[in-house]
Formats: C-alpha cells, structure tokens, sequence
C-alpha cells in the first residue's frame, strides 16, 4: 500500500488521539465514585433486606402481644365471674366453696404468668420497632449518600464525556484525511494489539512495542520508497517514518 509520507504521519495522531479516548474511557469507568456508588448501593440493598426483615418480626410480635392480650382478658373475665359467684353469697356447699376459691387462685397465678410473658413480648417488639426505626434512619443516610456521590460522579462524568467529545471530532477530522484502506489496516491492528495499531519507528526503535530493529530490519525498511506503508515483522504494527527514524 502507498501512502503520501505526510498522511502516514496524520495517522500517528489518529493512534494518539484514540489513545487519548481509550485512557478516558478507562478513566470513566474507573472513577472512585464508580466504586463508590455501587458499594453504597450494595449497602442500601442489605439495609432494605434487614429493614424487610425486622419489619416481619415486628409484625410477629405485634401478633403475638394481641393473642397474650387476649388470653390475659379471657382469664380475667373467667376470674370475674367466679369472684361474682363468691360474692354473691348463692354458693352454699363447702365444696364448691373451695372449687370455686381454688380455682380464682390458680387463675390468679394463670394471669400473673401471661401477664409476665406479655411484658417479654411487649420489650421484644419495643427492641424489635427500634431496630426498624434505625435501619430506616440508616437507610436514609446512604439514600442520601448515594445521591451525593452520584452527583460527583455525575459531574466527573462529564468533564470526561466534555473531553472525549472534542477528541472525537478531531480525529474524526483527521481520519478523514486518511485512505480507507490504510485505516481500516490500523483499526484491524489496533483491536488485536492492545490499542496500538500505528507507531513511529524513531531512533531505529519501534515505538509500538518499545522493541530496536535489528540491522536487517532497518535496511530492508531503508531500501523502500517513503510512501511505502511499512510494518514491523516483530509486532505487525504499521511502521510511521518521521525525521529521526535514524535510517
Ligand atoms: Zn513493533
């Protein structure tokens, strides 16, 4: 492939400029906030799970204190009847006198025990809503955070994006000028060689694998007409000659 020497050298900027737009890219998705906002994120999802989770045993307990409720009600009102029995005199058997008094006692000591497990509970579901109240306070925080964050990243963002944008159009500007053939070569290149498709062969030294051309090389180079696309054999990158080629 022939290609005027000055145009070869258009596309050592082309490379430079997409070097320029990889780094950005690169730079893009690896802000800190990028991190940042996906382990607050990561962290608001575990506080919803545990939110989900004392709110279930809030609903349990609340649950649990109505049937304690209900049960300390039913014996109290078993209780009273007994005790209206009593005081109203009507029971007149000694036995049944003494039913009647035992059992009022061993409803007492009934109440006394449900009443004591009703407390458990009630101090339960006080713990139980208090852990609820600050994972929901918790939770705001890192809704609150993550914004904050989302925001720097946000704007980061675009400074990045602001940057690319002007770098694009210059190369689109400069990959204009440059022959179809001869770029679709370096796009090829550049995909399969971690980004360098195009280096300048300075000082005998290829620039795009940092590698000095061995004598042979150099004269078999030096023999070819300028406009001449050449490629190092060693990477396969295309081989731009500027003034200090050292040929
Ligand atoms: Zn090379």
């Amino acid at each position: 492939m022939n290609v005027d020497p000055e145009v070869q050298l258009r596309l050592l900027d082309v490379q430079k400029l997409d070097l320029k737009l990889d780094q950005l890219a690169h730079r893009r998705a690896t802000l800190p906030e990028v991190a940042e906002v996906q382990s607050i994120a990561a962290e608001h999802t575990r506080l919803g799970d545990a939110l989900v989770v004392a709110q279930t045993t809030v609903g349990d307990l609340e649950r649990e204190q109505k049937r304690a409720d209900a049960d300390v009600e039913q014996v109290r009102t078993r209780k009273a009847r007994d005790q209206k029995r009593l005081d109203s005199g009507q029971v007149s058997s000694p036995k049944e006198l003494e039913s009647l008094q035992r059992e009022v006692e061993s409803l007492n000591r009934r109440q006394s025990e449900l009443e004591d497990a009703e407390l458990e509970i009630m101090e339960r579901l006080e713990q139980a809503q208090g852990e609820v109240d600050a994972l929901t306070a918790q939770r705001q925080t890192t809704e609150q955070r993550v914004r904050e964050v989302q925001q720097n990243r946000d704007a980061k963002w675009a400074e990045i994006d602001q940057e690319a944008e002007e770098a694009r159009a210059q190369r689109a500007e400069l990959a204009g000028q440059l022959p179809d053939e001869l770029l679709a070569l370096y796009e090829k290149i550049r995909a399969s060689s971690g980004g360098i498709g195009a280096a300048a062969l300075r000082r005998r030294m290829c620039e795009g694998c940092q590698m000095q051309l061995d004598p042979a090389e150099v004269k078999r180079i030096a023999s070819f007409a300028p406009e001449v696309v050449i490629r190092h054999d060693e990477c396969r990158r295309i081989l731009v000659r500027v003034p200090d080629s050292g040929l």
